[in-house]
């Protein structure tokens, strides 16, 4: 699933393509994603959209007065297709053989879920394989109430070490990780990135809370935001099934240090990174940098 800066890859480009864009016609194909209303459309059609923009690993497009929110989860992918330019962001289709369908080539495909087109004929295109991506739309009151259930953005200045710490004091015998994934707290870090800031932090991921020093504390603080900056400075992480939204492959892959690197020599000390589950996730660590 993307996280964070995937998601905020996808939004920039998105937004750089369909700010004061008009939404002419949507087309859905597919209730189970597509979970707006016939009686909404009214309210979104002929509308300017505003901005796009990201809340936690959803994509929100701002039209004003009501906000479209999507998830892309496991294999959604976005397409934006106009007379010259050909971008795609998420999940490239991957068909039931394994085999990835080249992107584009055919627009909409069967797994093309929701259709917006816009006023200057141009498209985007909501395809995902397994449907458990969603779009959903919220009136203005509705959306702040569903903002103010989600947890901080890690990247916002509201993320103080205050902050942080009241989130980890009440729950002492969980693991660091685990209490990293918290999406009700934070929103956004994963798998990826939270092995990652924990691996900045020199901080062993099964680590129960109430073990940590402060100071400790405050290098994981300072890690998370410094891993997911620059993760979005080199357009996310790309495995075999993921794009940026230039349709390309993103490249913070290269600067990984633990994350999918089970067995290979640590970056830094050149001891084999260590794996194991954790909450069901897989978990990396080096063992002799992280205490
Ligand atoms: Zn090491």
């Amino acid at each position: 699933m993307p996280e964070l800066p995937e998601v905020e890859t996808i939004v920039r480009d998105l937004n750089n393509q369909l700010k004061n864009k008009k939404i002419l016609a949507i087309e859905s194909r597919d209730k189970k994603v597509w979970q707006v209303a016939a009686g909404e459309l009214k309210n979104i059609l002929g509308k300017k959209i505003n901005a796009v923009k990201r809340r936690a690993k959803m994509i929100v497009i701002d039209l004003g007065e009501r906000y479209l929110i999507m998830h892309l989860k496991m294999t959604g992918q976005l397409v934006y297709k106009n007379k010259v330019s050909l971008i795609a962001g998420g999940q490239p289709t991957r068909l039931p053989d394994g085999q990835v369908r080249g992107e584009g080539k055919e627009l909409p495909n069967r797994f093309t879920r929701v259709i917006f087109k816009f006023n200057d004929r141009s498209a985007l295109y909501f395809n995902d394989v397994r449907r458990f991506g969603w779009i959903k739309l919220a009136a203005r009151d509705k959306f702040i109430e569903f903002n103010g259930s989600l947890g901080l953005e890690p990247l916002s200045s509201d993320f103080t070490l205050e902050y942080f710490n009241k989130i980890l004091s009440p729950r002492p015998k969980t693991s660091i990780k685990q209490a990293l994934l918290e999406q009700k707290y934070i929103a956004g870090i994963g798998n990826i990135y939270a092995d990652e800031a924990l691996f900045a932090a020199g901080i062993k991921p099964f680590r129960r809370v109430k073990t940590l020093k402060p100071a400790e504390i405050k290098k994981l603080w300072l890690a998370i935001p410094k891993v997911l900056r620059s993760a979005i400075k080199h357009r996310g992480t790309s495995f075999n099934d993921y794009v940026d939204a230039q349709g390309e492959t993103g490249n913070f892959i290269k600067y990984l240090k633990v994350y999918g690197r089970a067995r290979e020599d640590c970056k830094n000390c050149g001891q084999p990174v260590k794996k194991i589950k954790l909450g069901g996730r897989g978990t990396h660590w080096c063992d002799n940098c992280q205490k």
